[in-house]
């Protein structure tokens, strides 16, 4: 690590004694620096928000949407551990869908469409009334340590401000560049200035940088679209909130409506392709396969005839349109022609082009399971910054790295969630144990107990330790605690419920499509049939209490899913048992016998600290991991399991 300038920069200004101090500097006030923020200053402690612009707190840069496939499941995993994304986008949602309910409940993810500015007003308000947090408009050039230690930051107009820990949640700001056909210029998103100097910082520091790119749709004038002849689609009735707070969505919902491209849209597409910055090299950061521009899509499925585009409305003062499957760097002139060619869109104008960014990330390897740079104390990197896309991907770390960074000061266990705790455990395990090499989403396909990592269960697995972590209310958890009561009474009750094999009985099952009894059942027994659902069941239950939506459902889904359940809870605890074995940090890999050079440089890179997370890095064989075992046996090495006191 070359420290060495930034230890001289401080030596020579020598404020640091006299310089203002925090207790945690949060940089960025995107999603992962607002629940950063909030996390931390929520936790008791005095915190600095510092970002380019604070009329741009929570800004959605892309698409005004909350949520999706995976996307949802982590947004309740935030909600459960007293984070703030799923408050912040029911109390300004204008469309709720859940996704993927024709499937099984593990795969069954919420979405909503935001009102994009009271989205962001909101979340300002949120932070400007919390205590001990206080926000700036600054641009960070520096982070200043001392030996291993973060010990403040250094703005553009050097002022100097110290803290015992910073966070670092810079998104797609890094030595931002902006392409659009073949002009190109610095920006951290458009209309917004890129951070420069503070990436030179941190590749000063030592941390291993790379490129990424990404790309959003150009912006269209509503009043210039017509509708009339499009397919509309509304949300669900009654909206469904994220929150396991909220009670009700406020705001009047409105309808998104489907377009699709043609067959011209395509041609005009091919003949920008000259003057297409991702097609004549000049982007040279690595895009995401999953999240390909419209001019990707053309190129590589040339025999497609069209592709879905949805009209999503930004908000409900605003007629601006986010035309979303259209994401272009191509050149302005064709972007108008482009989406001229599309039916509903022939006289729309652009209000604002389309784009695509490049911009620096950090090889998130580097990072502890806290989100803390292994080798520097006190700061921690979150969101974008780690390789990543997505609000949802960010928050989540945001949170997590408030959550550690507040920990750590008060001088308690950090909070690690693994593999089969949440999709969290999921997203931080894959970054910190592989790395990354494009911008990386969450699927529900990345996380193999995804029958125990649901959405509607999210509070089951973490308001606990939301609660132990201090950020989750009295009143919540107390709310909390009554529903998990109610769940668990319930099963008892269908258990304890007999249903006798009378003609009335067997007559229903029939109807019903089922095979009558035989003899006295449990009603937990009957809801296991796929032929019948809790609902189906109220004629043979007449004692049944009233119970609410969410119990009724979470009481559904872990009756029906019971014995997959089970099978995923015992695999877990092989999973956990692997994860109890830790390694030291300071362990030398050289010195493990039998160790390839290959797999030495792995694991001294990544340093993982538990067998299990040995076992997930690439190219570390199963042989390698018993050489590992065998050696920290030999050394005696104790087995812990952290969590937060
Ligand atoms: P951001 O939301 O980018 O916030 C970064 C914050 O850091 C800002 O407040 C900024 O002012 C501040 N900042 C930066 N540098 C400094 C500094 N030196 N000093 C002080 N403050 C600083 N996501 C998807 O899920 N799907 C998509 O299709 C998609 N497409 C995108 C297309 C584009 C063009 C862009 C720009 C983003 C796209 N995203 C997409 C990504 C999404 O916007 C981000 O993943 C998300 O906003 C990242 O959150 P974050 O908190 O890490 O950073």
């Amino acid at each position: 690590m070359r420290k060495a300038f930034i230890c001289a920069k401080i030596m020579r200004t020598n404020h640091l004694e006299a310089m203002e101090a925090f207790e945690v500097i949060v940089i960025g006030a995107g999603h992962a620096g607002c629940e950063a923020a909030l996390a931390c200053a929520r936790k008791g402690h005095k915190t600095l928000l510092l970002t380019i612009n604070v009329d741009h707190i929570a800004w959605m840069s892309c698409n005004p949407a909350i949520g999706g496939l995976a996307k949802g499941q982590l947004v309740k995993e935030i909600d459960a551990l007293g984070g703030e994304m799923a408050k912040n986008i029911d109390a300004t949602g204008i469309q709720f869908r859940r996704l993927n309910t024709k499937k099984g409940p593990a795969v069954w993810s919420s979405r909503a469409q935001a009102d994009m500015f009271r989205y962001a007003r909101r979340m300002r308000r949120v932070l400007e009334g919390q205590e001990n947090l206080s926000i700036r408009q600054a641009m960070v050039e520096k982070i200043l340590v001392k030996g291993d230690r973060v010990v403040g930051v250094e703005t553009s107009l050097g002022e100097a401000i110290g803290a015992r820990a910073v966070i670092v949640t810079t998104g797609t700001f890094l030595q931002g560049l902006i392409h659009i056909g073949l002009k190109s210029f610095p920006a951290g998103r458009m209309g917004d200035l890129p951070s420069v100097g503070l990436s030179q910082c941190l590749k000063a520091l030592g941390l291993r940088m790379g490129r990424l790119k990404t790309g959003t749709t150009p912006r269209l004038d509503g009043k210039t679209i017509d509708t009339s002849k499009l397919q509309v689609q509304w949300g669900d009735d009654p909206p469904i909130p994220f929150s396991f707070s909220t009670k009700e969505i406020p705001l009047p919902q409105v309808p998104c409506h489907i377009t699709y491209t043609t067959p011209k849209t395509h041609e005009i597409i091919r003949e920008g392709l000259d003057r297409s910055p991702l097609f004549t090299g000049l982007i040279k950061g690595t895009g995401a396969r999953y999240c390909p521009s419209i001019e990707d899509k053309v190129v590589r499925f040339p025999d497609k005839e069209r592709h879905q585009i949805f009209l999503e409305p930004e908000g409900l003062d605003t007629l601006e349109i986010y035309p979303n499957g259209i994401s272009t760097s191509l050149p302005l002139d064709i972007q108008i022609r482009m989406v001229q060619s599309i039916p509903g869109l022939e006289r729309a104008q652009i209000v604002k082009p389309g784009y695509a960014i490049e911009y620096d990330f950090v090889d998130p390897t580097h990072l502890a399971p806290t989100l803390e740079v292994k080798d520097i104390r006190g700061l921690y990197l979150a969101g974008q910054i780690n390789g990543t896309s997505g609000y949802e991907e960010a928050a989540a770390q945001g949170l997590i790295a408030g959550i550690n960074a507040a920990l750590a000061l008060e001088g308690r266990e950090p909070l690690v969630l693994d593999r089969s705790d949440a999709y969290i455990g999921v997203l931080i395990d894959d970054l910190i144990t592989k790395g990354t090499q494009e911008p990386y989403r969450m699927f529900t396909s990345r996380a193999e107990y995804r029958l125990l990592l649901r959405e509607d269960n999210a509070d089951l697995r973490l308001r606990d330790l939301g609660y132990k972590v201090g950020l989750v209310s009295e009143e919540e958890y107390e709310e909390f605690c009554r529903k998990r009561e109610a769940i668990s009474m319930e099963l008892e009750r269908l258990e304890k419920t007999r249903v006798r094999p009378t003609e009335d009985v067997n007559s229903f099952l029939e109807q019903a499509g089922t095979s009558p009894l035989d003899e006295a059942v449990s009603l937990r027994a009957l809801l296991r049939r796929p032929e019948l659902t809790y609902e189906s069941l109220l004629p043979l239950d007449p004692q049944r209490p009233s119970l609410p939506r969410e119990v009724a459902e979470e009481v559904e889904i872990q009756v029906k899913y019971d014995g997959y359940i089970e099978r995923q809870l015992k695999e877990v605890e092989k999973f956990k048992a692997m994860e109890r074995q830790k390694i030291p940090q300071d362990l030398d890999y050289t010195k493990v016998y039998g160790l390839s050079k290959e797999v030495v440089e792995k694991l001294s890179r990544v340093r993982p600290s538990s067998i299990g997370q040995a076992s997930r890095i690439s190219g570390v064989t199963p042989a390698a991991i018993a050489a590992l075992m065998i050696h920290l046996k030999k050394q005696g090495s104790k087995t812990s399991s952290p969590s937060p006191s």
